[in-house]
């Protein structure tokens, strides 16, 4: 049977089996957060993983667990605290859905994770791919996992042709996912399709000649696996631009708190405005320093952050809380800003 001719049934044994092998041989043995079957380490690196690179996430992952060993500590502090130490990780709703899932483990299920996929599922933050990883890591149930990198490694390997922007298509892929399972070692299977699309498929520059499932491959064999994921949906990128006022006095900076809900929810943040003119309007007949712009990218939007700086005194100025600048490590502070304080 040729690659192109190959269906997830055919493919099942030897794929399985050769992902297996690989990873026992040349897969990611020493990350932190392997080698353990605790599902709040595991939890906690797959939520900090998502959208973020592995080299990003050591850091934060020993910070947190330095300072929140097991679930029950984390769910005692504070949504402050937490994000405080999230800050700079971006797609701040993962620590806010961090911190509430922490609290349902703590408060629903006496402070133990559930021990399946589907209970998993239904706490705050953890989708299907993430419940099963903490699944298959931790409790050896056998069910796929479809995040990212699965996706483009599947597509790859199947030359799936369905478009990934569709559930239709993208219900398929996970029924795929799921007849390729192996009957054993689930664990280590799972780890090595991570692996393989961490170091080998990867998105720009798959390496198919050294990759172990080349063999089966049917994206390889058409010439041009890169035609895979299949996914035509483009984000619509907006732009937005808002003014920032740097106020200090004594040593202080005036921070204020974000809503609840949208961008950068619950972070602190200097004064913001929707144009130059209000923000100067806040602060009548002070002299304003213009500090570089910055521009920053998040998912959806180009966001161009123009600062002012002044001197100002307490009765002047636009509400909020006054900081002393050596305890504003102790805030949740966006990335942007937190570089902007650190370069100043
Ligand atoms: Fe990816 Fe190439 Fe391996 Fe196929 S052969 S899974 S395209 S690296």
């Amino acid at each position: 049977m040729t690659p192109e001719t190959m269906t997830p049934e055919a493919l099942t044994t030897d794929f399985g089996k050769t992902v297996v092998a690989w990873q026992r041989r040349h897969g990611r043995h020493t990350l932190p957060w392997q080698n353990t079957r605790d599902p709040y380490r595991v939890w906690l690196s797959e939520i900090m993983l998502q959208q973020t690179q592995v080299v990003t996430v050591l850091g934060y992952y020993e910070r947190f667990l330095a300072r929140w060993p097991q679930v029950t500590d984390l769910a005692a502090a504070t949504l402050d605290e937490v994000l405080a130490q999230w800050a700079g990780l971006g797609y701040y709703s993962r620590a806010r859905n961090l911190h509430a899932c922490a609290r349902a483990v703590a408060e629903l299920h006496g402070g133990e994770f559930p021990r399946t996929a589907a209970e998993l599922q239904t706490l705050p933050g953890i989708g299907r791919s993430t419940a099963a990883a903490i699944a298959a890591f931790c409790f050896a149930e056998r069910v796929a996992i479809l995040d990212g990198n699965v996706k483009r490694v599947l597509s790859r390997l199947l030359a799936f042709d369905g478009d990934l922007a569709s559930s239709v298509a993208e219900k398929k892929l996970w029924n795929h996912a799921t007849e390729l399972l192996p009957e054993a070692g689930v664990d280590r299977y799972t780890q090595g399709l991570m692996d393989l699309g961490a170091t080998v498929c990867t998105a720009r520059s798959p390496d198919c000649p050294t990759c172990p499932v080349q063999p089966m491959c049917a994206g390889f064999a058409t010439g041009e696996p890169m035609r895979w994921p299949i996914k035509t949906r483009k984000l619509k990128r907006g732009r937005r631009e808002n003014w920032w006022l740097w106020l200090e006095n004594e040593g202080q900076v005036l921070l204020q708190q974000r809503p609840a809900s949208g961008v950068w929810a619950g972070l602190w943040t200097l004064p913001m405005f929707d144009d130059e003119a209000s923000a100067r309007a806040a602060l009548p007949g002070a002299t304003l320093e213009t500090l570089p712009r910055i521009e920053h990218a998040l998912t959806h939007f180009d966001w161009v952050l123009h600062t002012m700086r002044a001197e100002a005194a307490d009765t002047m100025t636009p509400g909020g809380t006054w900081v002393a600048r050596e305890t504003l490590v102790n805030y949740a502070l966006p990335a942007p800003l937190k570089k902007l304080i650190e370069e100043s």
